[in-house]
C-alpha cells in the first residue's frame, strides 16, 4: 500500500526495519512527539483519570514509561476537558512532562456507560458516575482530546467484542470508517498527532476492508482496535497478520489497543505490532500478584510471609530495592496502602524492562534467536486475562 503524506510535527523513524528473510515482522523504531521520544515497541502504562493508580509520576519514571495513556472518556465526565485545558491540559494537570496519549471514549462508551444508544451521527449514554446523560460524537471527542492536550489524540471509533456477529461487526466498522473521516475533518491542533482505528473483527475481508480504509487516509498512526477481548490466541494472530501484512512498509506506527500480559507482547511484537497499552500490570499488582521471570508470584500465599528474598534478585524497581516479599505480603493482608504502589512499582518495571530487552534484540538483529529465552522469561499469559477492562 502506498503512504499517505502527513503534516503534523510527529515522526516516526523504523530505525531496524524487519529481515528480509521474514523470519519476523518486529521492527524497532522511534517516535517523536511534542513531549519527547518513545523507543518502540513500547508499553504505555493506563493512567485512567490522569494517574497510574498508586503511582506517582516519579514513580512512572522510575519504572521506565515513556509515554502514558490516559481515558477520554473518564476526563471528560471528571473533572471535565474544560477544567484540564484551563489547567494547563493534561501534562500540567497531572504533572507530566512525557508524552501522553489520549484514546478516543469510544470503547468506555460502549463497555462502562450504564446505558447508550449508538447511532451514526455519534453515541448518547449515561455515566457511570452518577446517571447523568451525554452526547459524544467524533467532532466532540476530537473536541474534549484537543481540550485535554495530549500528544496524540485517537479518532472516535464503534468497537465490538471480537465474538459479535458478522452483521454487527460490519455495521461498526463501517461507522467506525466514516467517524474516522470526520474526526480528521475536525481535528485542528497542529502540536497532537491522530491516529486512527482499524476495526473490522475476527472476520477476514472486513478487517483487510477496515485496514485499507483506515490507512488510507491522513493519519498519524493507525491503531488496531476489538482485539485484547474474547478472541483466541490464533484468532488474534490471524486478524493482526492480516492488517500488518497489507500494512507492509506503510511508516506509520502500529498500536495494538488493550493487550498487556507480557507473552502476549512478546508475540505482536513479533508480527509488527509498535505500541500497546494495558491496565493488567497494575490491575495484576492490585491483586497482590507480581511478575517475575517465568511466571508470577501470588503474595497471599502463606509461604511468602516468611520469605526475606526481593520479589526479583536484580529489579531495580522500589519494592526490589528496600522491601522483602515478607513485608509486601504482610502489607496485602493488612490491606495497607503501600502495598498496592510496591506491587505496581515492580509490575510496571518488569513489563517496561521486558519491552527493552526485546527492542535491544531487534536493534541487533536477532529477536528470532532470543525468542526462546524471552518466552521464558515472560511465563505464559492467561487465557481471557487480556480480555479488555475499562479501568
Ligand atoms: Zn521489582
Amino acid at each position: 500500500m502506498t503512504a499517505v503524506a502527513v503534516s503534523r510535527p510527529v515522526s516516526f523513524e523504523v530505525l531496524t526495519p524487519p529481515p528480509a528473510n521474514a523470519s519476523t515482522r518486529a521492527r524497532f523504531g522511534r517516535l517523536t512527539l511534542p513531549h519527547g521520544v518513545v523507543e518502540t515497541p513500547q508499553f504505555m502504562p493506563v493512567g485512567t483519570n490522569a494517574t497510574v493508580k498508586a503511582l506517582d509520576p516519579d514513580d512512572l519514571e522510575a519504572a521506565g514509561a515513556s509515554i502514558v495513556l490516559a481515558n477520554t472518556y473518564h476526563l471528560y465526565l471528571r473533572p471535565g476537558h474544560e477544567r484540564i485545558r484551563k489547567l494547563g491540559g493534561l501534562n500540567g494537570f497531572m504533572s507530566w512532562d512525557r508524552p501522553i496519549l489520549t484514546d478516543s471514549g469510544g470503547f468506555q462508551v460502549v463497555s462502562l456507560a450504564d446505558w447508550r444508544k449508538i447511532d451514526d451521527d455519534g453515541a448518547t449514554f449515561r455515566s457511570h458516575i452518577d446517571g447523568s446523560t451525554h452526547r459524544l460524537t467524533p467532532e466532540s471527542a476530537i473536541e474534549v482530546q484537543e481540550a485535554l492536550g495530549a500528544d496524540v489524540a485517537v479518532a472516535f471509533d464503534h468497537p465490538v467484542y471480537p465474538s459479535s456477529k458478522r452483521r454487527v461487526v460490519q455495521d461498526a466498522t463501517e461507522r467506525t470508517h466514516r467517524w474516522a473521516e470526520r474526526s480528521l475533518a475536525a481535528h485542528r491542533l497542529e502540536d497532537q498527532a491522530l491516529f486512527g482505528v482499524i476495526q473490522g473483527g475476527l472476520e477476514p475481508d472486513l478487517r483487510e476492508a477496515s485496514t485499507r480504509f483506515i490507512a488510507g487516509l491522513p493519519f498519524d498512526g493507525l491503531n488496531i482496535g476489538g482485539l485484547a477481548g474474547d478472541e483466541t490466541p490464533i484468532q488474534r494472530r490471524d486478524a493482526i497478520d492480516t492488517v500488518v501484512g497489507l500494512l507492509a512498509d506503510d511508516p506509520r506506527p502500529r498500536y495494538l489497543m488493550g493487550l498487556g500480559s507480557p507473552a502476549d507482547l512478546l508475540d505482536a511484537v513479533d508480527q509488527g505490532i509498535d505500541l500497546f497499552d494495558s491496565v493488567l500490570p497494575s490491575r495484576v499488582a492490585r491483586t497482590a500478584q507480581v511478575w517475575v521471570p517465568g511466571g508470577r508470584l501470588n503474595l497471599r500465599k502463606a509461604e511468602f510471609l516468611d520469605d526475606p528474598a526481593p520479589l526479583e534478585d536484580g529489579c531495580p524497581c522500589l519494592a526490589c530495592r528496600r522491601f522483602s516479599r515478607a513485608y509486601i505480603a504482610h502489607l496485602f493482608r493488612a490491606r495497607e496502602l503501600l502495598a498496592y504502589r510496591l506491587a505496581t512499582c515492580h509490575n510496571l518495571t518488569f513489563t517496561l524492562d521486558f519491552m527493552a530487552r526485546i527492542r535491544t534484540a531487534i536493534a541487533a538483529g536477532n529477536l528470532p534467536e532470543s525468542l526462546d529465552a524471552l518466552r521464558l522469561r515472560a511465563g505464559r499469559s492467561i487465557p481471557g486475562e487480556a480480555a479488555g477492562d475499562p479501568a
